[in-house]
């Protein structure tokens, strides 16, 4: 979509910021346009109440003017009288109908009306030569647009100092009573006049405003009415739209303040979640480096007893069998004074990969109890089971074949494991169990070290 172009735009942002300014400026538009139209309406009255009454005037004397010719002058020359123009010079005379005619719409023209009349043509008699004939531009138009057609009157209004006047001119035709007398008349400019012939010109001049005095104050009174009836409702409206706009600029302002709020608590939420992550994080690494041998990798002492404790109470929970491998290396002082303490660490790392690689069940756990100890928690599992498992990491130990020149007991590196089996009851304790694997483990050493031993007095809980 276009955009609007910028004076819109400016004048837009004008109104929206002068709400009364913009309505006073609107009023001002629209008395402009209703001056205007009235102007115009108003003119237009005039003008058509102008020729209104200009056709009745020239109605009114041409009907008087056919009554005189056939009721007055018919009779009158039928007593021998004369009828001339010069009438009042002459005896027992009466004037022509023409001239009586204009006489009675001076007359009229004097009563206040302001109209006059006047006919003419371009042959006046020699008694009429001074203010007859075509005086000017209009009357020989006029001439020509009557010769073209007598029925259609020809107007038009001029402006004549301060005041508009209508010149209505129409066709003054030969009749029957009058040919005779213009053909055979000594003084007449003209002969061969034909009966219907366009002889003259009935100018009927009317002065425009006195025809429009009637419709003035009523088209004053309407205006007034309206532009008052629109000035108090482009004050409401402007009033109304200064509130509004009011209104609007401090929902605008609340609104912009919320959004902001809500902008900082989003970026607090955000960096609180941020804060969360990394706090987990750091737990979990914490929590890693607590319960996690360094050198080993594997769980560490406190891993240990931690796995403990959860897996003797779930033992109880289920009454099933936990067990429990001690595992030491055997001679591994001799080991260290032969072949040095850093020696000793990567044996220690072998043997807990080692160990760590036999346990196949999650829930398993190898753990460096400490020094060269290891022990393993086998949840749900049997003593059969543990022993199993204990036999196959001393076997996988002894087949890392680390060398051991100074030990007592193999030329390789050995373990050393005791077992204890138990189905946790309400009155025991995981330390009871560590302890029956510790004294199991002293047995295999006493035996004679890389080998096995179960906790024998634990048998009756062995499944
Ligand atoms: P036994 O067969 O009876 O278990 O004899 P042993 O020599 O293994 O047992 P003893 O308890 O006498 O010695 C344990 C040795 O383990 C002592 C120490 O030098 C060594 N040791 C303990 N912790 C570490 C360790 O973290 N690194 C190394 N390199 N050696 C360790
Ligand atoms: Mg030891
Ligand atoms: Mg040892």
């Amino acid at each position: 979509m276009p955009s609007p172009p910028r004076w819109l735009d400016r004048t837009l942002d004008l109104f929206q910021g002068h709400a009364v300014i913009g309505m006073a400026l609107i009023l001002l538009l629209s008395l402009t346009g209703l001056s205007w139209s009235l102007h115009q309406i108003f003119s237009q009255q005039l003008q058509d109440a102008a020729l209104k009454s200009a056709r009745l005037y020239t109605a009114t004397l041409s009907e008087f003017r056919s009554l005189y010719t056939s009721e007055v002058v018919a009779r009158a020359r039928a007593y021998g009288m004369s009828v001339t123009h010069d009438y009042q010079a002459t005896p027992q005379a009466i004037p022509l109908p023409a001239t009586l005619s204009m006489l009675l719409g001076n007359r009229l023209g004097q009563q206040g009306s302001g109209v006059s009349t006047r006919l003419y043509s371009p042959y006046p008699f020699p008694w009429h030569a001074q203010e007859g004939g075509l005086k000017d531009d209009f009357g020989r138009q006029a001439w020509q647009a009557l010769q073209a057609d007598p029925e259609q009157p020809f107007y038009r209004f001029e402006r004549q100092g301060d005041q508009l006047v209508l010149r209505y001119a129409t066709a003054d035709l030969m009749r029957p009573a009058c040919v005779d007398c213009h053909n055979s008349h000594p003084d007449s400019p003209r002969r061969g006049w034909k009966v219907g012939e366009v002889r003259g010109i009935l100018e009927v001049d009317q002065p425009l405003d006195s025809a429009g005095l009637s419709a003035r104050p009523l088209l004053i009174e309407t205006a007034v009415v309206t532009l008052s009836i629109l000035a108090l409702f482009s004050t409401l409206l402007a009033l109304v739209i200064g509130r509004l706009h009011r209104a609007s600029e401090k929902a605008q302002g609340l609104s912009q303040e919320m959004s902001s709020i809500n902008r900082a608590l989003e970026r607090e939420i955000i960096e609180r979640q941020q804060v969360e992550v990394d706090l987990r994080s750091a737990n979990d690494r914490l929590e890693l480096l607590a319960t996690q041998d360094p050198l080993t990798g594997i769980a560490n002492r406190r891993g240990f007893e931690r796995t403990l404790s959860l897996e003797w109470r779930r033992a109880q929970r289920q009454g099933s069998p936990l067990s429990l491998i001690m595992a030491d290396i055997d001679n591994f002082k001799a080991y260290n004074d032969h072949y040095g303490h850093q020696a000793g660490d990567r044996c220690l790392q072998r043997v807990a990969a080692r160990l760590h690689a036999r346990v196949r069940r999650p829930p398993d756990l190898v753990a460096r109890y400490g020094g060269e100890e290891f022990v393993i928690i086998l949840p749900d599992t049997a003593a059969a089971g543990a022993y199993a498992l204990a036999e196959a990491m001393r076997n996988a130990v002894y087949e890392l074949k680390l060398e051991h020149i100074d030990s007592a007991t193999a030329s390789y590196v050995t373990l050393s494991l005791g077992i204890a089996t138990l189905v946790p009851k309400a009155d025991s304790s995981a330390e009871s169990l560590l302890q029956a694997a510790d004294r199991a483990l002293y047995r295999a050493k006493a035996a004679g070290r890389n080998r096995v031993e179960a906790g024998q007095e634990l048998s009756p809980s062995e499944p």
